[in-house]
């Protein structure tokens, strides 16, 4: 899936669906992508470091201003769960409250109520049918997806102003406190800002971003994407668990982030913990923080292949310091690196979703293979494969 053509077809097939739905022509069509992590995982709630990429699955979303109040929305791919009125859900703007809501309709709520609560009183309503292509609970943040491209799509018809880190921040606060999922600013940051052919090195304390070019093609690379398809009920509350560790962890230090505890300085930080479990978590936030820097450097000097090595480490410390791995993501790990993988990790909150995987890309088929087939051998269902081609940003698309 590369190219404008198929982003400018699917924006009219969109287009042509909201007036199916509403009976008007939308007033424009926008695009926000699902993202996947290159390194740099549970960093983000510590003001650390992250280096997402935007994947070429997008939600595209089909709207119109109201201005009486009422906000309707519409999903091509929930259309089944909702019984009534084909599936459009209709809210009413003044009476959204945070953890009121119930189902997917909760995402773009959040970004109406998130707007005007920080004072963009004008966003009195919308008509919004929306088709994702980003694979949902896979790690991959469609929920990030729906989020930015209704941010920005209100943007643009209610002349805001707001600046892509600024929607971001609003759209992480729908998540948050509308929504009620604690999560950081990475996947919102990833949708609204990264490029096509690059990947975003963030620092998450001031949101300053640099895009890092991450041509894979022109150095015989690729990344690939394993959705292995499961997800474990204990990741719901493991999230909330390790960000409290981190938190305790800092308590401890006298620091208000473990991004302010320099990699120099790990050892001397760790003898001060006396909670084992604590001390884990330390010392993966710190060394991941440390993993994004080495990545950039190796990156900024040309060296792409050197980065596998790197990611092996941050899998190891996934798994082993913060224990957010499952078997299932190491099964890929180890699967791809047994066939010649250059260097794999889990990428998202963990407990299932996703694997990244670095690879020659003449080894790539072979490597993929090598994955499905230990997953079939463990009589698991067979993971889904892709490349991930750094992709751009949210954009309006008609
Ligand atoms: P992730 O963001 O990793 O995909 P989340 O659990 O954060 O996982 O978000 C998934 C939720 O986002 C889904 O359960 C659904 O409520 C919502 N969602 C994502 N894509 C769509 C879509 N195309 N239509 C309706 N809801 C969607
Ligand atoms: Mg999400």
């Amino acid at each position: 899936m590369s190219g404008g053509t198929e982003t400018t077809a699917t924006a009219e097939k969109v287009a042509a669906r909201f007036h199916e739905l509403y009976g008007t022509a939308p007033d424009g069509v926008w695009a926000a992508p699902g993202r996947v992590n290159l390194i740099g995982e549970y960093t983000d709630f510590n003001d650390g470091f992250v280096m997402p990429l935007a994947l070429p699955h997008t939600a595209v979303a089909a709207v119109a201003r109201r201005t009486d109040g009422r906000l309707r929305v519409h999903s091509a791919e929930a259309e089944a769960d909702v019984g009534s009125g084909e599936g459009v859900v209709h809210l009413d703007v003044a009476a959204l409250r945070p953890g009121t809501g119930s189902g997917w309709a909760v995402y773009p709520a959040g970004v109406v109520w998130a707007l005007r609560e920080a004072g963009h009183t004008a966003v009195t309503g919308a008509d919004i049918h929306l088709s994702s292509t980003v694979p949902t609970g896979a790690g991959l943040s469609s929920s990030a997806a729906l989020e930015v491209v209704t941010a920005l799509a209100l943007n643009d018809l209610y002349g805001l102003g707001l600046t892509g880190p600024e929607l971001a921040v609003l759209a992480q606060r729908a998540e948050n406190a509308f929504v009620g999922v604690p999560c950081g600013v990475m996947d919102q940051m990833a949708s609204a800002c990264c490029e096509e052919g690059h990947v975003l090195h963030l620092d998450t304390r001031d949101l300053a971003g640099r895009q890092i070019p991450f041509d894979l093609a022109a150095h015989g690379l690729r990344l690939l994407v394993v959705d292995t398809g499961v997800k474990h009920a204990l990741g719901d509350g493991a999230y909330a668990e390790r960000r409290a560790g981190c938190e305790a962890g800092a308590r401890a230090l006298g620091v208000r982030t473990l991004r302010q505890v320099p990699y120099e300085g790990l050892p001397d930080a760790l003898a001060c913990l006396a909670d084992p479990t604590v001390r884990a978590y330390v010392h993966h936030v710190v060394s991941d923080n440390h993993r994004v820097e080495r990545t950039t450097a190796l990156l900024d000097a040309g060296d792409v292949r050197a980065v596998g090595p790197v990611l092996d480490e941050g899998h190891a410390s996934l798994r082993d310091d913060l224990r957010v791995s499952c078997p299932e993501l190491d099964l890929v790990v180890s699967a791809a690196g047994a066939a010649g993988a250059l260097g794999a990790r889990m990428t998202g909150g963990g407990f299932g979703g996703s694997a990244v995987v670095l690879v020659e890309a003449d080894r790539a088929g072979e490597v993929a293979s090598a994955v499905e087939g230990a997953f079939a051998a463990a009589g698991r269902p067979a993971p889904r494969i892709f490349p991930a081609v750094p992709s751009a940003g949210a954009r309006r698309v008609l």
